[in-house]
Formats: C-alpha cells, sequence, structure tokens
C-alpha cells in the first residue's frame, strides 16, 4: 500500500542556529575499548528505579540482567562488559535532581565474555505484538531521543490510542549532536528493520522517516536501505534545518499537519514518534539478541582535541571518553551533557554514560554570557517559543511561585529547548526557572497525591472500626434478644461463654 502524503506543517517560532556539527561528522563511528570500570545507574529511564538483582562480588557477563524493574514503567540494567560486581553505591550522575544515585559498579575483566544466547526464536513476525512487546521490555530498550521513556510502556499505552502513522524521529536539530546523522549514515538498514518491528507491534502500515535536509549522507543511505527491502509502508519525509523541528510535537505538526493538543500526546492525534537510535536499538536486541548495553554519542566541541562520534558502553565515565578523544584543548572551560541547549553543566566528568548521553559537549565559554537584567518586555522570547508560550509571563509567575497562573499559561507545556534564553537581551536563564517552577509543582502535586493517599487510608479504617463496632452492637442485641426468649438459664450460659471469650 503505497502512504499517503502531506504537504509539511509549519513549525511556530524556533530558530536557525549554527549547527557546529561537521568536526564531529569527519571521521566515521568508532568503538571505545572497554574501559577498567564500568559505572550502570540504577534508573536510567523514566519510572522508579531498577532493583539490583546481583550481589557485590558476583560475576556477570556481558548482556547479563544485573537490575530488574517492577511493572512496565521502567527498564532493567544489564551488564555491558563481563566482570565481578565492584561496588553498589552512590555515584556522581547527570539528572535532574541531585548529583549523585545508586549504581552498579562492574571491575570489567578485559575478556568482554557475553551470555549465551538464548535458542532460536521465532521470526518477529509471527510473534504476537504482546510477546514482542515484552521482549522490547526484558532488552531495557528506552526511548533515545533523551527522553528515556521506556519504549515497551509506550507501545503498550499507544494499543489503546487509534493510531495512523509510526514516526521515525532521525531531525537532529541540535548544534553539536550528530550521533542520530551517523547511525543513519552508517545502520541504516537496521534504523528500518527496527522500524518494521515497530510496525507489526503496532499494527501499521505506514512509517514516515524524518530527517533533516541538510543530511544528505543520511538521506542517500536510508534511500538506499529502502530500496534493498523495497518495503512500501516506508516514506522518508524531509524536514527544514530549524530547531527545534525535532522535538516530539513539533515533529508531528511538521511531518503530519496534526497539531498535538496542549498536554496531550502524539497518538491523540494518531501518531507513535520513536528515534532513530531506538529503532536501532530494537533490530541490535529482538533481530540480534544484544540487550540496551551501548550506544552511539557525540563528543565534541572547542574543548576536545579530536570531536568524533563513538560507540560507547553504557556504564564508560565521561573521563574515558574525552580521553578517547584526544582529551581537553586548552579551551576546555565548560563541561556540557547534551546538546548546549537541552544539556546539563557538569562539574566533573566522573559521570557515567547512560542510555541518554547523546553528546558530550566541552565549551570554550560559559553558555549564557553576561549579567543578569531585568525584563524589558521586548517580547523576543514569545516570538521564538515552539510552543506559543509567553515567556516573559511565565517567567513573571515563576518568580511569584504561582502555581495556578504558571499552569493557567501552560507552563506545564513547555519543551525547556531554551530558545527563549538565547534571544533575550537581558540574559534571563529562563529555561532553568521553568524547569525548577516545573519541579515544585510536580512536588506539590506529589504531595497532594500522598495526603490524599493518606486521607483515604485513614476514613477506609475509620469506616471499618465503624462496621465492626456495628456488627458486635447488632450480635450483641440479638444475643439479648435470643436470651430474653429463653429465660433465666440460658443468660447464664451466654454470660458465661462470654467470660471464657474473655478469658
Ligand atoms: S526576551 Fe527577555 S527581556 Fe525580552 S520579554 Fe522575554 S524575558 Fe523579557
Ligand atoms: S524553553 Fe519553554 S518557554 Fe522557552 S521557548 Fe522553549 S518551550 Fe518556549
Amino acid at each position: 500500500m503505497s502512504a499517503p502524503t502531506f504537504d509539511l506543517g509549519k513549525l511556530h517560532g524556533g530558530l536557525r542556529l549554527d549547527a557546529n556539527k561537521h568536526e564531529s561528522t569527519a571521521r566515521g563511528i568508532r568503538d571505545v575499548p572497554v574501559p577498567p570500570q564500568l559505572v550502570l545507574p540504577l534508573a536510567q529511564h523514566v519510572g522508579a528505579p531498577a532493583q539490583p538483582v546481583i550481589g557485590v562480588g558476583e560475576r556477570v557477563l556481558k548482556g547479563q540482567l544485573i537490575a530488574d524493574c517492577e511493572g512496565t514503567l521502567g527498564a532493567p540494567v544489564h551488564a555491558s562488559s563481563s566482570g565481578r560486581i565492584a561496588a553498589i553505591e552512590a555515584w556522581p550522575i547527570v539528572r535532574r535532581f541531585g548529583d549523585r544515585a545508586p549504581c552498579i559498579v562492574i571491575e570489567t575483566d578485559g575478556e568482554d565474555r557475553a551470555v549465551e544466547a538464548a535458542e532460536a526464536r521465532l521470526p518477529f513476525t509471527e510473534q504476537t505484538p504482546d510477546v514482542l512487546a515484552h521482549r522490547i521490555l526484558q532488552g531495557g530498550i528506552v526511548g533515545l531521543g533523551g527522553a528515556v521513556f521506556p519504549t515497551a510502556q509506550k507501545l503498550i499505552q499507544a494499543g489503546t490510542a487509534d493510531l495512523d502513522f509510526l514516526i521515525l524521529n532521525g531531525v537532529e536539530c541540535e548544534p553539536y549532536i550528530s550521533c542520530d546523522d551517523m547511525l543513519m549514515r552508517e545502520r541504516a538498514a537496521e534504523v528500518v528493520r527496527g522500524g518494521q518491528v515497530l510496525l507489526h507491534v503496532l499494527g501499521l502500515d505506514t512509517c514516515y522517516i524524518a530527517i533533516e535536509s541538510d543530511k544528505p549522507e543520511a538521506l542517500r543511505a536510508l534511500g538506499d536501505a529502502l530500496s534493498s527491502i523495497d518495503d512500501g509502508r516506508f516514506v522518508i519525509k524531509q524536514v527544514p534545518t530549524i530547531y527545534p523541528s525535532g522535538g516530539e510535537d513539533q515533529l508531528v505538526q511538521l511531518v503530519t499537519n496534526r497539531e498535538v493538543p496542549s498536554g496531550g500526546l502524539p497518538s491523540d492525534v494518531g501518531c507513535l514518534v520513536q528515534n532513530v537510535g531506538t529503532a536501532v536499538a530494537i533490530h541490535d536486541w529482538i533481530l540480534g539478541g544484544e540487550p540496551l548495553i551501548s550506544r552511539v554519542t557525540t563528543i565534541t566541541g572547542p574543548g576536545v582535541a579530536e570531536p568524533m562520534n563513538v560507540r560507547a558502553r553504557v556504564g564508560t565515565t565521561v573521563a574515558d571518553m574525552v580521553a578517547f578523544a584526544g582529551g581537553y584543548t586548552d579551551a576546555a572551560r565548560q563541561l556540557v551533557i547534551g546538546g548546549p541547549m537541552t544539556g546539563r553543566s557538569v562539574t566533573t566528568d566522573r559521570v557515567p554514560v547512560v542510555k541518554a548521553t547523546n553528546c558530550i559537549l566541552v565549551l570554550s565559554e560559559r553558555a549564557l554570557d553576561g549579567p543578569e537584567r531585568p525584563c524589558i518586555r521586548c517580547g523576543n522570547c514569545a516570538d521564538v517559543c515552539p510552543v506559543q508560550l509567553l515567556p516573559q509571563q511565565l517567567f513573571w509567575y515563576a518568580c511569584a511561585d504561582n502555581e495556578q497562573q504558571l499552569r493557567a499559561y501552560g507552563l506545564t507545556d513547555c519543551i525547556e529547548c531554551g530558545c527563549c534564553d538565547l534571544v533575550c537581551p537581558s540574559h534571563i536563564p529562563l529555561t532553568a526557572d521553568f524547569r525548577k517552577a516545573k519541579a515544585r509543582i510536580q512536588e506539590l502535586a506529589d504531595e497532594k497525591a500522598r495526603a490524599e493517599r493518606a486521607r483515604r487510608r485513614f476514613e477506609a479504617r475509620n469506616e471499618r472500626l465503624d462496621r465492626e463496632r456495628s456488627e458486635r452492637e447488632r450480635e450483641l442485641a440479638a444475643q439479648k434478644e435470643s436470651a430474653k426468649r429463653a429465660g433465666p438459664a440460658a443468660i447464664a450460659d451466654i454470660l458465661k461463654r462470654r467470660r471464657k471469650g474473655k478469658d
């Protein structure tokens, strides 16, 4: 069946930024050797952290499950090489709140021995969507575009929606980051095979592969991969190179001309978006038997001697990664994990590469220069906001801690793209303020939910006690009534039995 075509939708706002990608795309993806020590955080995904299923001192093999999760909103963690569990302890990591979290530390043995492959399975086309979704969960697969939402959970949720399209997101619009571009150039066939698995799980027959028009090599590689398999369900959609056209909602708008409603999901307008890296991870696990234990990461910026893209084991420290890329230059001033717009500054390179790490950026100057000044209400921030928010109003209400107005002005729709920061002549760190405000709102919501749970528990207990009291009173009344009818001997008997019961 041939796929329907659409005119490209229009992205509101956004910015054309200097790409700064050619330095890291000048050479092919290189493999970082397995380091002597791997540090694997238990929480590398949205949802509760995984729980260790191994103990300190145990030997593990590459691909072995070392931490598991309950339910589907989580992702198991696998050993990314063979060795011995040296510790399970708090370690510096990159995350939203706090800077340390429990990690499993593996002392590698240099042998890189893998767990034995499971016996041959049926071709994926002969497996049911439920079985495949469960296997995707077992492979520890999460969204590799940065959100790290457990892929199985996304597929299960999508099962209840009325979907029309799968969109594979190859739009890597943030400056400096080029890992998806290189992945599409070098592993285009696996992107498509992973897409085929997803189409089968979702029961869909249209997959758009979205890619920016300034990525000719990746476009060519994908075109070649598609002609070699002759699968008419795939359509390549070129989108303009504007930041942040790779945001999920923005991409849906661009590719299908459908607008994701405020507070909604792409599935509300019939779309499911997966990153091209996630498609490759699905290919490697479902068709190759390797869980998510490595990923392609860009190491770049003026502070790195040889910018490049590498395939690294999850758990390799940033220090090992930068050393592999020739080390720091004299210009190195700021270490950012992620891109310059959405990444997070860190003060140590002991943090490990996790499933979400798409870029290690070493800058020569701090991103936001200049002292912060009062807002002059120029409106630049509103002009570039891709979600059509009013950042200057949000900033005002964030300063006033006014949750009601923050909600009314759509703070929860902010995708933290950083466009408003970049154009603000007053150097106000708007995105950081919005992140903090969102965290406060989330805390309040969690507190409210906790109080509500406690209230319900209290009421349920009182109801139970009332019920038991009424039952006892009813029983006593019935006993009295029957004793009255039976006479003094029966009363003496009841009193005797009650005394005995008390003894
Ligand atoms: S860009 Fe900065 S100064 Fe201009 S309105 Fe927005 S917050 Fe105010
Ligand atoms: S960070 Fe939020 S408010 Fe600022 S431009 Fe991006 S979406 Fe709009």
